[in-house]
C-alpha cells in the first residue's frame, strides 16, 4: 500500500483513527510488509504483499494471521504477538 493511505484508513471495528503503522519492509513510498494497529481495540492489521487486511475478525484468516506473527514477531511489538486480537501466538 502506499503510505499515504495511512492518512485516510480507520480501524472497521471501532472507526478508530488514525492507526500505527509499523512498516517491516518498504520500497520508497510502497509499504510490502507492515502492520497496521488501533491503540483503541488493539486490533493488528497485517499488509502483506502490499495489501492491507482490513477485515472484521470473522472474516480473518487465522493460519494467514498466525503465520504472519511466526514470520515478524522480532520485529512486532510484544504485546501485539502475545494478546493482540483477533489471533495472536499463546
Ligand atoms: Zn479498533
Amino acid at each position: 500500500m502506499q503510505r499515504r493511505l495511512l492518512d485516510i484508513l480507520a480501524c472497521p471495528i471501532d472507526k478508530h483513527y488514525p492507526l500505527q503503522l509499523i512498516e517491516l519492509n518498504a520500497s520508497g513510498e510502497k509499504i510490502v510488509d507492515g502492520v497496521l494497529s488501533c491503540d483503541q481495540c488493539k486490533r493488528y492489521y497485517p499488509i502483506i504483499d502490499e495489501i492491507p487486511v482490513m477485515l472484521p475478525d470473522e472474516l480473518r484468516n487465522k493460519k494467514e494471521d498466525i503465520e504472519f506473527l511466526t514470520r515478524w514477531k522480532g520485529k512486532l511489538p510484544a504485546e501485539m504477538v502475545s494478546s493482540g486480537l483477533p489471533h495472536h501466538l499463546s
